[in-house]
Order: C-alpha cells, then sequence, then structure tokens
C-alpha cells in the first residue's frame, strides 16, 4: 500500500478549555493509503497527554511505511497487529492506518464498514454535545448554541465547577453527563462534588480522579450515588479487566485504542465485565469522527462530537440530527472532502 501523509490546521469555533489546558486550533495528520486502484482515508488526531505530537505522529508513520509498503490490505487483522506492535504508544497514529484499511476494505468490497461489522445502523445512539470550560456567560451562549443536542458533556475539574454548574442549570434542564478530566485529586473532595452533581439531575462523571488511583476510584464508587466512568485510566482491552471493579463504565476512542479492531475488542470485553460502554472522540475532524460512529450502534453511550466544534471540518462523513447520529451511506467510511 502506498502512503501519503498530511497535515490540517482544524480551528475550533470557541476556545476549547478542559482541566488541564487549552487550544483555539489543532494540527492534525491526515493520511491516505492507496493500493489496487483504491484509496482508504485515516486521521490522527495526537493527544499530548499520552505523549503524541503531530511530529511523533508522523514518525511513526514514516515508520510504518516499510510495513505497509508490501502488506496485503485483505490481511488486515495481521497487518494490524504488526503496525501495533510497531510502538508502545502513539495509539493515534495507529488508528489513522487502521481506519485507512478497513475504509480501503469496505470501498473495495463496496459496503459501508458499520455493515460490513453487522449492524444495525439504525442503532446508531445520540451524541452528547460537549461544553468546554468558559465564563458563566460564555457557558450560557454555547448551551444556547447547541440547542439542537439533548444531551450536554460538561467538563469541570477547576476552581470554576460551581459557577459553571450554575450557570448550566440556569440555561437549562437538559441532561448533563460530567467529565473531570482527572481534575478533582482528592478523593473525599470528588464524593462532595458527585454528591452535589447527583442534585443537579446529571448522569454520570468521567475521570474524576488522576489516572492509575484504582483503589481510590473504588472507594469512591463504592460511595457515589451516580455512576463512574473511566476515560484517561484506559485505553485497551488489556486495561479493562483491572479496572471493573473501579469504575461503572468506560469511555473507549479510536484514538487512544489505535483504532476499531481494538475498539471492538474493547466493547467486547468490556460487556464480558459488565460495563456500561461510552465511545468518545479527541478533536477530530468527520473523517475519524465517522471511523468511531460506525461501531456506536454497538454502545450505550456516544460522545463522538469533535467534528461539530470545528470551524473547518475538512470532511462529510456522519450526520447529526436531534443529537442522533446518521450513518453515511457509502462505501468503507463513506467519508468525502468538503468541496
Ligand atoms: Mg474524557
Amino acid at each position: 500500500m502506498k502512503l501519503h501523509i498530511e497535515t490540517r490546521e482544524l480551528r475550533m469555533q470557541h476556545v476549547w478549555r478542559i482541566s488541564r489546558d487549552q487550544a483555539s486550533a489543532k494540527v492534525n495528520v491526515f493520511i491516505q493509503l492507496e493500493h489496487d486502484g483504491v484509496t482508504g482515508f485515516g486521521e490522527v488526531a495526537p493527544n499530548i497527554r499520552y505523549n503524541e505530537t503531530t511530529d511523533s505522529s508522523i514518525e511513526f508513520l514514516e515508520r510504518a511505511q516499510s510495513v505497509l509498503e508490501s502488506a496485503n490490505p485483505w490481511h488486515f487483522q495481521d497487518l494490524l497487529w504488526q503496525i501495533h506492535d510497531l510502538d508502545a504508544e502513539q495509539n493515534a497514529a495507529k488508528a489513522a492506518i487502521d481506519m485507512a484499511v478497513l475504509d480501503w476494505i469496505g470501498k473495495k468490497l463496496e459496503v459501508p464498514l458499520y455493515r460490513f461489522f453487522g449492524l444495525d445502523g439504525g442503532k446508531a445512539p445520540v451524541t452528547s454535545y460537549s461544553i468546554g470550560i468558559d465564563t458563566p456567560e460564555k457557558i450560557k451562549e454555547k448551551i444556547r448554541e447547541a440547542e439542537g443536542y439533548p444531551i450536554l458533556k460538561i467538563k469541570l475539574g477547576s476552581e470554576d465547577d460551581e459557577r459553571i454548574m450554575q450557570a448550566v442549570r440556569e440555561a437549562t434542564d437538559r441532561t448533563v453527563r460530567v467529565d473531570a478530566n482527572e481534575g478533582w485529586p482528592d478523593p473525599r473532595q470528588a464524593l462532595e462534588k458527585i454528591h452535589w452533581l447527583a442534585q443537579l439531575n446529571v448522569e454520570f462523571v468521567e475521570q474524576p480522579l488522576p489516572a492509575g488511583r484504582l483503589e481510590d476510584v473504588a472507594w469512591l464508587r463504592e460511595r457515589s450515588p451516580l455512576p463512574i466512568v473511566a476515560d484517561e485510566d484506559v485505553h485497551l482491552a488489556r486495561d479493562i479487566s483491572a479496572l471493573a471493579h473501579a469504575y461503572d463504565g468506560i469511555n473507549i476512542k479510536i484514538m487512544k485504542s489505535g483504532g476499531l479492531l481494538e475498539a471492538l475488542r474493547m466493547i467486547h470485553t468490556a460487556r464480558a465485565l459488565g460495563l456500561s460502554i461510552m465511545l468518545g472522540c479527541m478533536i477530530e475532524s468527520s473523517l475519524a469522527i465517522t471511523a468511531a460512529v460506525h461501531l456506536s450502534p454497538l454502545v450505550d453511550w456516544a460522545d463522538l462530537d469533535g467534528n461539530l466544534l470545528l470551524a473547518n471540518d475538512p470532511f462529510v462523513g456522519a450526520g447529526v440530527q436531534d443529537g442522533k447520529l446518521i450513518l453515511p451511506d457509502g462505501p468503507g467510511l463513506g467519508v468525502r472532502i468538503r468541496e
């Protein structure tokens, strides 16, 4: 397979702030894999939290080139394990290769990927719409802009938590999910926050404590009135059994798992262990978001809105109607470059 790599700057509609950082634009890496007259598309959304940058992603892709050059894409299970084994990290770059190979397969077979996986596209869930950390006035403005979305995901984990939730509840009575992004390091403080949120019609809380503190999370879960969902604590299927006693659910992202095949293994592992499943994302264009949407009929909760927060999405793919994700009908990912 022939690999083509390019970068694109994705601009945010609003400055995007979470507990640990903020940005008004992001550079993602886009790839094309061409073989036998067909081209598969892929995207890397590097995340510095996991030691990924644009440069480290490109470096990984260049290393993968020698494997891809001689690869037979029909043997994609073997091929994608080979890619996986090239590095202990750089899963976002692996995800781009995984989705491009599967896009190629779907296009060759002339089926959309969700059909290739045997899924009912009509079962795609409603996605939440994320509201980053901001001033109360801006929070209210963003909630007004997100009028068409019945579920909101509110980023907390700063000293402004009370002011933000007050603004949210002044603006709307919609269902709210909270993501602390590791922002409440003291378990007793986290428990107080969760009791307070339970009175504000919050559905669940994502990653309250810093990753790697499973016994503290287990302590919290025993006392928590709300479900607790792992994000920064879970990357791969092999992580899940160790955290099943501490969390009620996991947030799977293809950029963390290294692609759709591992995400699928995670979905089945989490189900076997009785965990609820969310499918989430980074700041991504409609290309990578659509890849995840193809697996979304299998999960309980979707947070696939990275593309909706962009001012210049370079791709057209999955749609949204009243929050419900709509799968495209084209073969493979069903994604095309925006005119
Ligand atoms: Mg999260």
